[in-house]
């Protein structure tokens, strides 16, 4: 089979990554990693960063130890930023290449317009021949509006600019799975993400980064849907990046779903935060799923959560199985009046609705 090739890729360093065991900003490592995503530029490749370790750096050169307070970890980041661009600005320019800073948040992916507004100056900088790095804005982002890891930052970096290879680099080799004597093994390929997979992330593992493996399943997640292939590979280990970019397979492959969603619906399942859940019947699941309908209160069993009217809400099947996505018309308070009433219009418009 000829070797797949990659056109726009996502590189995401993950803190581990780029943290000395000493907690110092590792610049060898993250100047071997520049080097080789500079290659990949060369190659006519368009390159996109995505990287943690403001927090670390920033709490490191204040003598802060581990921030704890919100403000501390705003100030750390605020610090450890502006350090973390200038090793990313001056490791590129080796290359000749030019780096820009972007910033993100949750509300700039949640809101269309500014999503749309985002995606326009990513695509102007990658058709410029430039590295944009991205991280969260930690600064001024608290802790309940943010995407608040850069796993999933990156796969909806991802998404948006219509990548189609995110690199996950992290401290372990790759994702694991457990046998049936329950020994753990390297799995080099996974093609869905069934309850075992969830099971086999287990807890936050490192103690540096945000979310271990079970942030990189979330980020699988959302690759899938968008039809983008990720890979989870050594952060340490020089020359995988090159490897993976050009077809090779190291680490562990996370095969995207063969339907991709087109633009809006990618955005709609998984740009905004969920803020409820809806179980729907039989009945309802065909209408949605084979006919392409709205959803309608008559086919609802049961709502959780306690949402507004335009917030996103999962949908279930009755074994609790996600089955779809939309933005809903009405607050969980008015929902909890129309169940299973007929002769009500629908709560979640078609075009306002994305099947998983
Ligand atoms: N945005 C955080 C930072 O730069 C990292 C979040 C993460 O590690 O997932 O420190």
């Amino acid at each position: 089979m000829a070797k797949k090739t990659y056109e726009i890729i996502v590189i995401k360093i993950g803190s581990s990554t780029l943290t000395t065991p000493q907690g110092k900003l590792d610049i060898t490592n993250l100047e071997r990693i520049a080097a080789e995503a500079s290659e990949l530029v060369k190659q006519k490749k368009r390159v996109l960063i995505v990287t943690s370790g403001s927090i670390v750096s920033g709490a490191e050169k204040l003598g802060l130890g581990k921030p704890k307070s919100i403000p501390e970890k705003q100030a750390a980041a605020a610090v450890g930023q502006s350090l973390l661009m200038r090793q990313y600005e001056k490791a590129f320019e080796k290359s000749g290449i030019t780096v820009a800073q972007v910033l993100l948040t949750r509300d700039a992916i949640a809101d269309r317009e500014r999503y749309l507004n985002a995606k326009n100056c990513l695509s102007t900088l990658l058709g410029e021949g430039v590295v944009p790095i991205i991280n969260e804005n930690d600064a001024v982002a608290i802790d309940e509006i943010k995407i608040g890891d850069n796993d999933t930052l990156a796969a909806l970096t991802a998404s948006l600019i219509g990548a189609d290879l995110l690199i996950l680099l992290t401290d372990v080799d790759g994702f694991y799975l457990k046998n049936e004597e329950g020994v753990p093994y390297l799995a080099s390929e996974i093609g869905e993400i069934t309850n075992e997979v969830r099971d086999a992330a287990g807890h936050p593992s490192t103690q540096l980064g945000t979310g271990g493996m079970i942030t990189k399943l979330q980020a699988a997640e959302i690759c899938s849907d968008a039809g983008i292939d990720l890979f989870i590979i050594s952060g340490r280990q020089a020359g995988l990046i090159k490897a993976v970019a050009s077809g090779e397979k190291h680490g562990t492959l996370f095969l995207p779903k063969t339907t991709k969603l087109e633009g809006r619906k990618r955005w709609l399942a998984h740009g905004l935060k969920k803020e409820g859940t809806i179980m729907i019947d039989p009945g309802a699941e065909t209408a949605l799923i084979k006919h392409g309908k709205s959803l309608l209160p008559v086919g609802i069993k049961s709502v959780t959560g306690k949402f507004k009217s335009g917030a996103l809400v999962g949908i279930v099947d009755e074994n609790d199985k996600e089955i779809a996505r939309g933005l809903i018309n009405v607050s969980s308070h008015e929902l909890a009046e129309l169940i299973g009433k007929k002769e009500v219009g629908e709560v979640i418009h078609r075009d306002n609705l994305v099947v998983l």
